[in-house]
């Protein structure tokens, strides 16, 4: 465990927001878990945070934030069909995803180049194009901040929902993550449903895909659809896409035509936040260096030195904006610390 005292966050977090914590404790080893018996976790005060590309800082952490780099991946069980692998909190998801298809298992190429670590994949479970993290997690193994024991956490019992989980809601900051196990398959069944990806497949060239080739597709459309961290701050996509009755959805579409809707499941469906937000006025709209990125509606960006309150109060406006106009409250994707989108409810 290394104790770095009282440091800077702009580092930590992607969309590059200055914050400071009182103290930052740096947990690198199975081992460091038994310093921290005893400390209690306070949600107001203390915070866990891995790659910091899911996190807006509303203001300082006042207690302790936790940098979780615990590193490790192994095989646990080998069967004919599948592996299941174990890969610790603080493993990069990418060089997870890599390493993986480098073994000659299938199922997180879709997931290429998301960032941030592997415990935190579970939080909101992630997902792009077509896969979320729920189609591969087995289970969890976790820390249980009030009672300091360790316990495996099965798929089910996750509550997995779309970029939900118990871990963002129902138990939000109870438990630290330590690391999660995927099952992953030897045979390869590619999903290739979302237009953009089979397009640039095509486009490469590639007719009957392997898992290396959607990584591939995957990589160069990110690369070229999203803004880059290491050049502009930003969290990813700011926005859930809503979710509605279908029968809310179509009623919406008629009203607005040209608004995507996407069936999910039976019942339901899923409406284009970015469409929302583009039609709204705010793609490229710049109040000071806080931005409504002119590449992608979806994602707010930091120019320079925007401040998370800054961020914060631009995507409350344009999420009062969305509201006025389709009657739709948008939801915030990252976590924003000290604070949330709709102050007056703690839930939204
Ligand atoms: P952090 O930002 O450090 O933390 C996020 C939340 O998880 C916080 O609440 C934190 O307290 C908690 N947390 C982190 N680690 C732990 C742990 N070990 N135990 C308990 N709690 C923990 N997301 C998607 O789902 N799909 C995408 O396609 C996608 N694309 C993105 C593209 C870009 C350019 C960016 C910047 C972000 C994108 N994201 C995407 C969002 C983000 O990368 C993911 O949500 C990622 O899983 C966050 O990982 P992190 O380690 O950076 O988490
Ligand atoms: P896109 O492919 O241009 O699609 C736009 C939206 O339509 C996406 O939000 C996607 O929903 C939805 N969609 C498209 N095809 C669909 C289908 N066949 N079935 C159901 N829904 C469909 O999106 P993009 O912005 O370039 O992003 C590509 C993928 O990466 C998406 O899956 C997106 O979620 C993911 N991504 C996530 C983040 C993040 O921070 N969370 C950031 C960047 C990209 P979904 O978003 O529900 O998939």
């Amino acid at each position: 465990m290394k104790e770095l005292g009282k440091v800077s966050l702009r580092a930590f977090n992607t969309f590059g927001c200055e914050a400071h914590a009182r103290h930052i404790v740096q947990l690198e080893g199975m081992e460091d878990l038994v310093q921290l018996e005893g400390a209690a976790f306070d949600a107001n005060s203390d915070l866990v945070l891995g790659g910091g590309s899911n996190i807006l800082f509303a203001k300082d952490v006042p207690g302790t934030a936790y940098l979780v780099r615990l590193k490790g991946r192994e095989v646990v069980e080998e069967q004919r069909d599948s592996v299941l692998v174990d890969a610790a909190a603080g493993e990069s998801w990418h060089e997870l995803v890599l390493w993986s298809l480098q073994q000659g298992w299938s199922g997180l190429e879709n997931l290429s180049l998301i960032p941030g670590l592997a415990g935190a994949a579970p939080m909101q479970n992630i997902g792009a194009y077509g896969v979320e993290l729920s189609d591969l997690l087995d289970s969890v193994l976790v820390r249980d901040w009030r009672s300091g024991e360790q316990r495996r956490i099965s798929h089910h019992d996750c509550e997995f929902a779309y970029r939900d989980s118990r871990f963002k809601s129902r138990d939000a900051h109870r438990f630290l993550i330590l690391s999660c196990r995927l099952r992953l398959e030897r045979a390869f069944r590619p999903v290739t449903g979302y237009s953009g990806l089979r397009e640039e497949l095509a486009g490469m060239g590639v007719k009957k895909p392997r898992p290396s080739d959607v990584s591939e597709a995957v990589v160069r459309m990110r690369e070229r659809k999203l803004p880059n961290p290491v050049h502009i701050g930003n969290a990813g996509s700011f926005f859930k896409n809503p979710q509605l009755p279908l029968e809310n959805a179509w009623r919406l579409a008629e009203k607005f035509p040209g608004l995507p809707v996407h069936q999910v499941g039976t019942g339901d469906a899923k409406v284009s936040a970015a469409w929302m937000i583009e039609h709204c006025g705010w793609k490229g709209h710049r109040r000071g260096d806080a931005a409504v990125s002119g590449q992608h509606a979806l994602v707010l960006v930091n120019h320079g030195t925007a401040s998370g309150p800054e961020i914060l109060d631009l995507a409350r406006d344009v999420a009062r904006s969305v509201e006025q106009t389709f009657g739709i409250a948008l939801q915030a994707e990252p976590f924003i610390f000290g604070s949330s989108l709709y102050p007056e409810d703690s839930t939204a």
